[in-house]
């Protein structure tokens, strides 16, 4: 799902002016009847704000952020489908090109270094990278370097902290746990912690209780994902000769013991 049609979705039946957009959040601090924004006071306030939250610090303070143990950063892509029709993943010592169809017409595409390589912010890296994966790699890297529009370059950073919530004031999403894009759960946490919060929110009269207990629920889920993380990024730094040994055998077990758990509903 491409992110504006996510956000058509979730404004869809909201009242006019209910989101105020290109208000970037700067200022915010406790007080003791909630939370001040940027002057305005609120009864509680949600730090939804993505990796290099504004708002964390008033939460846990200044937190460095943790490199992926995988690769320093990424390129993503759309380009034309050149046939793949489920997730397709290349990858040699020199990094992983991953393909995932949109539609027949149109992929997603995701290529980084592995054990934590460098990843250059010139496109060319991709050409150079890749240049003797078999087709359709060099096809694909062929149309994005081409048509460029779509090419975007961003560090793979994590979020690691020991605290989402203080008082009235939360943190989801990638502000609180951002983690490697290895098992492809970033978006699907993010939208779990706003279920759970509203959740809460809805069923608690005193909102200064619901922070502590949205960070007992979501907890468990996150911690899983990150552990997994770890594992298969750890795994595919591995040599070549050995990670292709054991990865037919662990791989399939460990799909299993990392998407078994959050079949269940958050
Ligand atoms: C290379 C890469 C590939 C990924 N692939 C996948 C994948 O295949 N599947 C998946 O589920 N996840 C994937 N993810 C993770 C996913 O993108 C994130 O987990 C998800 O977008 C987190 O959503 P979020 O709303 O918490 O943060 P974001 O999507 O980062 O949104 C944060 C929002 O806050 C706004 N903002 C930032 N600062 C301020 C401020 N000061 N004031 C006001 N607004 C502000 C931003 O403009 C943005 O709109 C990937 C991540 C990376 C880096």
């Amino acid at each position: 799902m491409r992110r504006r049609d996510l956000l058509d979705l979730l404004g869809r039946g909201l009242p006019a002016d209910t989101v105020r957009w290109d208000t970037p959040v700067a200022s915010i601090r406790q007080t003791p009847a909630g939370v001040e924004v940027e002057g305005e006071s609120y009864a509680f306030a949600v730090g939804a704000d993505g990796v290099r939250s504004a708002v964390r610090p008033a939460v846990v303070g200044e937190a460095e952020l943790r490199t992926s143990l995988l690769s320093t950063a990424s390129w993503r892509f759309m380009a034309p489908n050149p046939g793949v029709d489920c997730w397709t993943v290349w990858s040699s010592a020199a990094g992983a090109f991953l393909l995932i169809p949109v539609d027949a017409k149109e992929v997603y595409g995701y290529a980084s270094a592995l054990r934590g390589g460098t990843v250059s912010a010139d496109p060319e890296w991709l050409r150079t990278t890749f240049a003797r994966f078999p087709d359709p790699v060099p096809q694909v890297v062929d149309a994005v370097l081409t048509e460029q529009s779509s090419l975007y370059h961003s560090p793979v950073e994590e979020v690691r902290v020991d605290r989402w919530t203080n008082g009235r004031l939360v943190l989801i999403g990638d502000a609180a746990h951002a983690t490697a894009p290895v098992w492809a759960q970033g978006a699907a946490l993010a939208v779990e912690d706003a279920l759970v919060l509203a959740e809460l929110l809805a069923t608690h009269d005193d909102w200064s209780r619901v922070g502590p207990e949205y960070e007992r629920r979501r907890r468990p889920r996150v911690d899983h994902v990150q552990a997994m993380t770890d594992r298969l990024s750890k795994t595919a730094s591995m040599p070549a000769w050995i990670r292709d040994t054991i990865l037919p055998f662990v791989g399939p077990r460990t799909y299993r013991e990392t998407y078994g758990p959050l079949r269940s509903p958050p």
